[in-house]
């Protein structure tokens, strides 16, 4: 047999339709329709992506929901390129490097309360899996080592992680994965379809909190360590919360001794209008868990923010040694900080958290413009988020992706979750391109059965 040639050429952009396809096992996606079909994008700028056939889609989801700033933004990539050159990796494992301790601080400033120490971690999967064992360990070092249980919701997501799939609740994401981690329990999920077109939050639905009393009442206090809730579930088909229901959580885990963390991974870095959901609701969660927004989507980063009180007790509980047996090999990588903190930099310059607040109207205004449209059964929105909900067709799922391929034929990118259209453009959107959004899904859902 011939040597066969182990680093081939990169094919051109022209050339990946005719590339094999196979080797790249894909995430989350239909690989043999995808294969078959391609939808491939080759470039990005701004609001825009360029698709393989040379036009152009509008970003109607900031890729995955993280590209907060636009894409393709100058001054990320410099900062990335030069810390590449300066400083490409430093270990984090007993040594440090000044842009990690930066970011750390200035991600403080814009969290509330003394939500002032920062674990870092690479995706909002480590992220949430780091906040939970933080949660555990934290309850082991302070005495209180009966407190093992975790509390998530239906229909959460908190990523892929084996942590994440347990305390989340899509089931999809959790059937074939044997037992997970034993000792978890859900909430209730918060959605009322008897309050579909409710524009913002539901006025009812607060006392879907008080099943955490149920649970506490079944498991006791002292079993249980924390409560993880998307502040709004996003990837379920986004369900902003009901008024008052993060408040009444808040005070049910205080008054039992029970940890809240709020996963701010879709809700982080302006999607609501301010840096944090927990600043929106006016809810000072103990953990923060953050990821996408954190780089503008360029390098991949995750953290969690963790109230001061609790490092401080771990501290107290390890007279020395390392008080945390946990990290990543990337935790607080250098050019993930740099992307970082260009990021942040390009928040506060341009005042994208205030200018996702200020378009939000026109926003919500635009995609209840949407009732009548076929299809439509609900629309859900908050902030520079919306979820349209379409009846499902033969096949729970079908419909939606029919949507999703229409609108890419047709320059737009969406996402779908089952039969929900999921929108969280870019917070650099202008109103004419909420506008193509909008009248882009009424010509697709005229077509689509
Ligand atoms: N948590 C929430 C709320 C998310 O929406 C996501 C991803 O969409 C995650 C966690 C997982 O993040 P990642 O895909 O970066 O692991």
């Amino acid at each position: 047999m011939p040597p066969r040639d182990r680093f081939p050429e990169a094919p051109s952009m022209s050339s990946y339709r005719n590339n094999d396809l196979d080797p790249w096992w894909m995430p989350f996606t239909d690989n043999r329709k995808f294969k078959a079909a391609p939808r491939m994008l080759v470039a990005a700028k701004d609001m825009h992506y360029t698709a393989a056939d040379g036009y152009l889609v509008l970003d109607a989801t900031a890729g995955l929901w993280c590209v907060n700033a636009g894409h393709a933004r100058a001054r990320i990539a410099q900062a990335v390129g030069e810390q590449a050159l300066t400083l490409d990796f430093a270990p984090s494992f007993q040594f440090g490097h000044p842009l990690g301790f930066t970011l750390a601080s200035r991600l403080t400033t814009l969290l509330p309360g003394d939500l002032n120490r920062i674990f870092f971690a690479n995706s909002g999967s480590e992220a949430v899996d780091s906040a939970l064992k933080i949660a555990l360990a934290y309850h082991r070092v302070t005495g209180n080592a009966a407190r093992t249980r975790l509390i998530g919701r239906e229909r959460g997501y908190h990523g892929v992680g084996f942590g994440g799939i347990s305390v989340g609740g899509i089931p999809g994401n959790r059937k074939l994965y044997g037992t997970m981690l034993g000792g978890v329990d859900h909430l209730p999920h918060t959605h009322d379809p008897s309050r579909a077109f409710t524009r913002g939050q539901p006025t009812t639905g607060m006392h879907l909190a008080d099943a955490l009393e149920g649970l506490v009442a079944l498991h006791d206090a002292s079993t249980i360590a924390a409560v993880i809730v998307e502040p709004l579930a996003g990837s379920t088909g986004v369900l902003p919360p009901p008024v008052g229901y993060l408040q009444r959580l808040r005070e049910i885990c205080t008054r039992h001794g029970i940890l809240l963390i709020f996963d701010e991974v879709i809700t982080g870095f302006g999607r609501l209008g301010t840096a944090f959901a927990a600043e929106r609701f006016g809810v000072l969660p103990d953990m923060v868990a953050m990821a996408k927004g954190l780089t503008n989507g360029v390098i991949p980063m995750g953290a969690v923010a963790v109230r001061q009180g609790l490092y401080d007790r771990f501290l107290e509980a390890s007279a020395d040694g390392i008080e945390l047996p946990h990290g990543y090999t990337y935790s607080g990588h250098p050019v993930a900080a740099a992307a970082a903190l260009a990021t942040l930099d390009i928040y506060r310059e341009e005042a994208l958290f205030e200018r996702a607040d200020a378009i939000s109207p026109a926003f919500e205004q635009a995609v209840h413009g949407l009732r009548d449209a076929r299809h439509v059964i609900d629309i859900r929105n908050l902030g520079l988020v919306a979820g349209i909900e379409l009846a499902p067709g033969t096949k729970p799922g079908a419909r939606g992706m029919t949507v999703l391929q229409h609108c890419f034929e047709a320059g737009l990118l969406v996402r779908v979750t089952g039969d929900t259209i999921a929108l969280s453009p870019p917070l650099i959107i202008e109103e004419s391109q909420i506008d193509q959004i909008v009248q882009t899904l009424r010509d697709v859902l005229a077509m689509v059965d």
